[in-house]
């Protein structure tokens, strides 16, 4: 099968770095365009991230050779990739024309940045939980006047560690009402070079800008319903957020308490659904998919960052500590990869699903 040619637009960021390293030899995709600043531009990879390569891999040899670009001129790209993935830490409005730039010019775009998650047509996506909002592709296309062009995004990381598990037990027939979370969100979730170590050392952080907004109200987009060819937000779950930076490298944990609207689980029942968990990508054997997109850790505890977050490729979302809550129903913690299942792996698998469902590869 001939590969579909793959662009990085912030290829040199944490983010980016993390794309270069899961598509080294990905069965449908290949890397054949980097772009980031200005200040990268012109060098080749391995020149741009010499001293901030923060893999534990090597550099991949032919990514490494690429000349970088700047992510700004658009016709750079031209002819020479299909498909985009977009890690760009740049101002939001310049990022939201860049990416429709891209995509008006036929780019399919997948992008990580949060500034199209709101864009009335633009699908936020969580491939295990709303594989069906890709069906807004077509509509997109049709008002925008676009043939190949798209844009798709993902959800804000930090609400990965609760949202596959919280939509497998709406998925069972038990609605959530509310919810409560505290999250303990890894160094790498603010990029390089990320806090100072002054800061971080010996240290947890309150506060993360914009986080704990993002964390309130994105699960009902993901969780919406398409009807007339429009998002219908999902009926809202009440989410109460705190949001704080711990001196963790990578794995953002998340300690959440439910109440159902309804009718409740059993803490069996709960434990059940979630081990037999399973999604779109699992039964079309995505590349990137996780055999099991939730994992249950029975010990007293776990899951930890260090020991769980690189379950099965880093996919996986590992959950713990399942018990009853004595304010609301239920309480459990969940974790997951934030630069892979969070972001560049969780990119990829929404790309997979892009081409298993033909909106790739012309
Ligand atoms: P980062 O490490 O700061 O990397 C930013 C990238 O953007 C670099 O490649 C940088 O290129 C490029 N860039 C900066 N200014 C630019 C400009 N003016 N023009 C063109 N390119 C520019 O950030 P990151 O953590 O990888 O995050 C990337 C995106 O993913 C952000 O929107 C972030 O919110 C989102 N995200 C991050 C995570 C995570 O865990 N880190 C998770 C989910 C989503 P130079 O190296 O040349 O400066």
């Amino acid at each position: 099968m001939e590969k579909i040619s793959v662009g990085i637009l912030g290829a040199t960021g944490m983010v980016g770095q993390n794309y270069i390293r899961l598509l080294d030899n990905h069965p449908w995709f290949e890397v054949v365009y980097v772009a980031a600043s200005p200040g990268s531009a012109g060098k080749r990879y391995r020149d741009a991230v010499t001293g901030s390569w923060h893999m534990q891999t090597e550099i991949p040899k032919k990514a490494g050779a690429l000349i970088v670009a700047d992510a700004n001129q658009i016709s750079e790209a031209k002819g020479r990739c299909e498909l985009l993935f977009s890690a760009l830490e740049m101002d939001r409005k310049a990022v939201a024309e860049l990416e429709l730039g891209y995509a008006s010019e036929g780019f399919a775009v997948v992008s990580n940045n949060s500034t199209h998650r709101w864009t009335e047509d633009v699908p936020m996506m969580i491939p295990e939980v709303n594989p069906h909002h890709l069906d807004i592709i077509p509509e997109q296309r049709k008002k925008r006047e676009w043939s190949s062009g798209l844009i798709a995004v993902k959800s804000n990381c930090s609400i990965q560690s609760y949202m596959t598990p919280v939509y497998a037990l709406e998925r069972a027939g038990y609605k959530v009402g509310r919810m409560i979370l505290s999250t303990l969100e890894a160094l790498s979730g603010a990029g390089y070079p990320g806090p100072s170590a002054i800061n971080v050392m010996d240290n947890i952080i309150p506060y993360i800008k914009d986080e704990e907004e993002k964390s309130e109200i994105e699960p009902n987009k993901v969780l919406a319903r398409i009807e007339n060819g429009a998002f219908v937000n999902h009926e809202p779950i009440k989410v109460s957020a705190h949001c704080n930076r711990v001196p963790v490298t990578h794995g953002h944990t998340a300690c959440v308490s439910l109440e159902f609207a309804g009718q409740k689980p059993t803490l069996g029942d709960v434990r059940r659904i979630w081990k037999d968990f399973s999604g779109v990508p699992q039964e079309l054997d995505l590349p990137f998919a996780p055999k099991q997109p939730i994992i249950y850790r029975e010990e007293v505890d776990r899951p930890q960052p260090r020991k769980d977050r690189d379950k099965d490729k880093g996919m996986a979302v590992v959950v713990g500590r399942l018990r009853e809550c004595p304010v609301f129903d239920i309480r459990f913690v969940g974790l997951h990869h934030n630069t892979v299942r969070g972001a560049a792996g969780g990119a990829i698998l929404t790309a997979e699903l892009l081409k298993a469902r033909g909106y790739l590869g012309h």
